[in-house]
């Protein structure tokens, strides 16, 4: 079969990445199931792998393998154990494989599974590619004609951003102003799933107009152009001076946390949620007591949580907007993401 590999970290997307042949992969444990990958999301953290952002969190993984972790498709083959699968029926995989067996997955915090294996990020193979071997536990069955191709990104840009509202949940209330930084692929999503989930007045802030634009036709209440200040003053306009109660930072990148703290709401409890990353958080020990400042980290969502969003856009409520890329044009897609030209999820479709 066909699968897009990392080779090399720190080159071009056309060189660290490559296009080859590799063998179909095979049934080895009686949990596993073969999916004939029909759409695999295409996510800034794959181009945060190509530059080795992640190399040593994920203890230095072995090259070559397959990138892509947000994967949607059909049954090809079941291990012997598994059963309610079938072949031909559409799913999606939660992005962890999980062992169902430790305290983590027993509590529902399966994101903290002590045996979780990371298709596509750890050195396990993932879904840029034809097929993808994951194991029963992952697997999500879809609504039979349901087509897998534009929810593939739920499966990490969807649940991602669902975890983090559904943090942000406990500090709304009717008249809070939120503010959801950055309206890429996860952002795009949570003004949605604020509008749907709460009655919060939803602030979108992003650097460019287009996608101003974007977050006002998905139900954004205002919008604020992060100028050379990082966006304080028009999130302050936006709030009628009274800064951000709940800020959602899908971008977290170099300045923009110290932006956030500035245009939070001062006075009294505001409430800093970290989705994206690669900055600093830094408010003092005085302004977090004097202020009341809560900060928040937040990863992915459990498998319940995509369950709970696949629902949800049964229902008509939610819905990512996705650009369609042969999986021979992995490079182009991933440039595009880089280049912030992608409206929405590009979904690699091989
Ligand atoms: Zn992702
Ligand atoms: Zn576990």
């Amino acid at each position: 079969m066909k699968a897009v590999r990392l080779y090399e970290y720190n080159r071009p997307f056309g060189e660290a990445l490559k296009l080859v042949n590799v063998p179909d992969p095979k049934i080895t444990s009686p949990t596993d199931v073969i999916v004939k990958i029909a759409g695999a999301g295409v996510c800034r953290t794959d181009i945060h792998i190509v530059q080795a952002v992640w190399r040593d969190a994920l203890g230095n993984p072995n090259l070559p393998y397959t990138i892509g972790h947000e994967n949607a498709g059909f049954v090809e083959e079941v291990g012997s154990s598994v059963t309610g699968l079938a072949k031909g029926d559409p799913v999606i995989c939660h992005p962890l494989m999980t062992c169902g067996l430790c305290r983590a997955c027993r509590t529902g915090y399966d994101m903290a599974c002590e045996h979780g294996v990371f298709p596509g990020l750890d050195g396990t193979d993932g879904g840029y590619a034809e097929y993808l071997k994951t194991s029963e536990r992952t697997i999500i069955k879809l609504a039979p004609g349901t087509d897998p191709v534009p929810l593939a990104p739920f499966a990490d840009a969807g649940i991602t951003a669902y975890h983090a509202v559904k943090k942000a949940l406990p500090y709304i209330y009717a008249g809070t102003q939120v503010v959801v930084v950055g309206i890429g692929g996860l952002g795009h999503f949570a003004v949605q799933l604020l509008k749907v989930m709460s009655p919060a007045t939803v602030i979108a802030l992003d650097t460019n107009r287009e996608r101003l634009t974007f977050a006002e036709q998905l139900g954004a209440d205002r919008v604020a152009l992060a100028a050379d200040d990082g966006g304080i003053k028009e999130v302050l306009n936006a709030t009628g001076g009274s800064g951000a109660d709940v800020v959602l930072d899908f971008v977290a990148e170099n300045d923009t946390p110290s932006y956030a703290l500035q245009y939070m709401r001062q006075s009294r409890g505001a409430t800093y949620i970290v989705v994206g990353y690669g900055g600093v958080v830094a408010p003092t020990t005085l302004d977090m007591i004097s202020k009341e400042i809560n900060v928040i980290g937040s990863i992915v969502g459990s498998y319940a949580e995509l369950t709970e969003l696949m629902e949800l856009n049964r229902q008509g409520r939610v819905h990512i907007s996705s650009t369609t890329f042969p999986l021979s044009d992995y490079e182009h897609a991933l440039d595009e993401l880089d280049a912030g030209r992608v409206l929405g999820r590009g979904v690699l479709v091989p």
